[in-house]
């Protein structure tokens, strides 16, 4: 047993729902915004190269009845680049494991290219997951250009459900998470109220540890590798020991990240160890392994461990 399965809490309501949802919007549509007022505290992530990330937590909204994890769906709007078509499988699986989609859109601008085209990406990736359109900023229009506006967005793209919100003010915004809870699939409270900061932290280590890994193997190691923080402990004010399994999937993928002598680990310990000393404040002993775990991609107990959530449905 991990620790994260053993901080699973069971105590809930015999209905209790939880999902994901990917949230997905151009810069500065609000998304932030949103996020902290359905929080309700802030919870601030830094990532230097959000690119690489997977899935990125936003937050996490908890009641007795529900729990809803809002992650990002980063490379959608990123440029066109090599990194192009990995972006496009990694948004396709964040889709996928998502219970829902959730599309913000600015209601003060008018539609441009980059709505259609993030629009246009979405239809063909979203598979048969759930959208929910949050059109934004509904305070700066007048009723009649809002009635326009709404029109416009809304043809953008196919869609189950759209409500008219401003994150800055709260309007619509109860009513609209009102309707995400309803929207979750029956499932269990994943992460305990009062312990949703060291998750994120357990995650960022893990995130930490897997982009120095992609950082320096570039081409050798295929997106395949995959980090389980097993061991996070705050042993004292000023020393966090963080044990990780890097998983890769074949024996030649281990000794590339091991490198010549070690020498490989030994480089992208030291760097993720730098930066989570920055970001904690603390000194870091990081421990690394490296596994090999054939189609860990395909094995939903490790994922579930890994902290991908497996629909229900599969
Ligand atoms: P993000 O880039 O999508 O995360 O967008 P932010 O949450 O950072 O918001 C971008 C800007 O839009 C900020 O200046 C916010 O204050 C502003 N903003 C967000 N939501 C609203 C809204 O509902 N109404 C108005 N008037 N401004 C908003
Ligand atoms: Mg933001």
């Amino acid at each position: 047993m991990t620790d994260l399965d053993s901080i699973f809490v069971d105590d809930v309501p015999p209905d209790h729902r939880s999902g994901v949802v990917a949230v997905v919007g151009r810069p500065n549509v609000g998304k932030s915004t949103l996020i902290n007022r359905l929080i309700g505290q802030k919870i601030a992530i830094v990532s230097p190269r959000p690119q690489t990330t997977r899935r990125q937590q936003l937050g996490i909204f908890t009641s007795d009845t529900a729990q809803v994890l809002f992650v990002d769906t980063p490379g959608l709007h990123a440029p066109q680049n090599k990194l192009g078509e990995f972006m496009v499988r990694n948004a396709e699986a964040a889709f996928r494991d998502a219970d829902l989609i959730l599309v913000l859109m600015d209601l003060s601008e008018p539609p441009g290219m980059a709505d259609r085209l993030l629009a246009e990406t979405i239809s063909r990736l979203r598979g048969d997951t759930p959208v929910m359109l949050a059109l934004n900023k509904r305070d700066l229009l007048s009723d009649s250009e809002a009635q326009y506006s709404i029109r416009e967005y809304a043809a953008l793209l196919p869609h189950d459900e759209e409500h008219i919100i401003s994150a800055q003010h709260g309007d619509g915004v109860v009513e609209m998470l009102a309707a995400i809870v309803a929207r979750m699939p029956p499932g269990p409270r994943y992460y305990p109220v009062d312990q949703v900061s060291e998750v994120n932290m357990r995650f960022i280590a893990a995130e930490t540890v897997r982009e120095k890994v992609m950082l320096h193997t570039e081409d050798e190691i295929p997106y395949s590798v995959a980090v389980e923080i097993d061991s996070y402990r705050e042993r004292s004010a000023d020393l966090t020991y963080i044990s990780a399994v890097i998983y890769v999937e074949r024996d030649s993928q281990k000794g590339i990240i091991i490198g010549r002598n070690g020498e490989m680990i030994k480089r992208i310990g030291s760097e993720a160890r730098s930066e989570l000393g920055t970001m904690l404040g603390t000194r870091v002993y990081l421990d690394l392994n490296v596994k090999v775990a054939k189609n860990w991609r395909s094995d939903e107990t490790l994922l579930r461990r890994l902290g991908y959530r497996i629909r229900e449905d599969k």
